[in-house]
């Protein structure tokens, strides 16, 4: 996952890009909005965040411009604290959220991460694998006609391996697909979670399709 951050502050563009980095995203940054915008508009890039105030154009336009190219894209605004104006003005220029500065890292990874989980929820509709069918923006799966809701991270995860049936995806690659992060943190996340998704998924006498690959990873079997 690539985000790009536009910001003329050298302070503030390296704290965010390297407390991104740490999060397992691919950073980039431009210090003026005539960069921001043409790097914005470049496929590579999955999320934005754009500082109101830019030299050479100002947030506003390189928004505008954006939404006429790349509509879905996700847009955080950073702008001054108090600038109600500005977060209104964002807002109905098509801005996705927007944070005020100061700001703790913790709540814009927090954003950046719901925002790119949203955006690619929406990409798909409804999917019917293996005997279950999930709707990942509400969170539902229902399997032989029981209906089970699952928090995001499970939908994620369930999605994902619906969107790849019959393969074997690695623990690495669902860390990072799901929980955007390239190391596995130590804490048996993806097993643990898996577990949920057979809890949830599993009926009596017919357990959830979901198998252990022995050190590769897990597959959701195409069939039942
Ligand atoms: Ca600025």
């Amino acid at each position: 996952m690539e985000i790009l951050v536009v910001e003329d502050e050298p302070a503030i563009a390296d704290f965010v890009r390297r407390g991104l980095m740490a999060e397992g995203f691919e950073v980039r940054t431009a210090a003026d909005g005539i960069e921001g915008e043409r790097l914005a508009l470049g496929a590579a890039v999955d999320l934005v965040v754009l500082d109101w105030m830019l030299p050479g154009r100002n947030g506003m336009d390189v928004l505008a411009a954006i939404r006429r190219e790349r509509p879905a894209l996700p847009v955080i605004v950073l702008t001054a604290r108090g600038e109600l104006e500005d977060r209104i003005e964002g807002l109905d220029a098509g801005a996705t959220d927007y944070i005020a500065k100061p700001f703790a890292f913790e709540e814009l990874a927090a954003r950046v991460r719901a925002h790119l989980r949203q955006a690619g929820a929406e990409t798909g509709t409804a999917l019917e694998v293996a005997g279950i069918r999930l709707d990942p923006i509400a969170r539902r799966a229902e399997r032989e006609g029981h209906r089970v809701a699952l928090s995001g991270r499970e939908a994620d995860l369930l999605a994902y391996l619906m969107r790849h049936p019959g393969a074997v995806c690695s623990q690495r690659e669902l860390l990072a697909a799901v929980w955007e992060t390239d190391h596995d943190p130590g804490t048996n996340l993806v097993s643990v979670y898996i577990g949920y998704l057979r809890r949830k998924l599993g009926l009596p006498g017919s357990p959830a399709p979901i198998e252990t690959v022995r050190s590769a990873g897990y597959r959701l079997r195409e069939r039942e």
